[in-house]
């Protein structure tokens, strides 16, 4: 399956969570892995976080640095957890992808390299940005619960 919506393949750029690909078979759910390490895109709707509207943080579910903020979320429509601003500028990486006969601006965690989505330019203020995030890269952590350890 995640075979159909696969594209392009990461590049030989280093980031500072480096895993063999033994190790990240082992450490995601078969979702995960095709998100994250196979560049798939979760179907729209499947993503329990889509309706999360709790306070706190969304992280890397490769790694588990903190990517985006409830604050910057907000409903899309698109079925997919959606925002209008990384958490910091430095915590995700862009790339253009020009895969599926289109040009998008791919998003990835800057610590692992993990694919976590795109971004379009037709998003809300103030940023007029919209993330179009797979659920199944993130891994939610309401406010002051601890984020996970990898
Ligand atoms: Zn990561």
């Amino acid at each position: 399956m995640a075979k159909l919506f696969s594209s392009a393949k990461t590049t030989d750029e280093v980031f500072p969570v480096q895993k063999s690909p033994e190790e990240w078979r082992s450490c995601l759910t078969p979702m995960q892995h095709a998100v994250l390490r196979e560049h798939a895109t979760e179907r729209a709707g499947t993503s329990p976080l889509n309706d999360e509207e709790r306070q706190g943080v969304f992280c890397c579910a490769g790694c588990g640095a903190p990517v985006f903020s409830s604050a910057t979320k907000f409903e899309s429509g698109t079925g997919w957890p959606s925002f209008f601003a990384p958490i910091a500028e430095q915590a995700v990486g862009e790339r253009e992808d020009r895969s599926l006969f289109m040009v998008r601006t791919e998003i990835h965690c800057a610590q692992c390299g993990g694919h976590l989505g795109h971004k379009f330019p037709d998003g809300p203020a103030p940023t007029r940005m919209r993330y179009c995030m797979n659920g199944a890269a993130l891994a939610f952590v309401p406010e002051g619960e601890e984020t996970p350890d990898k």
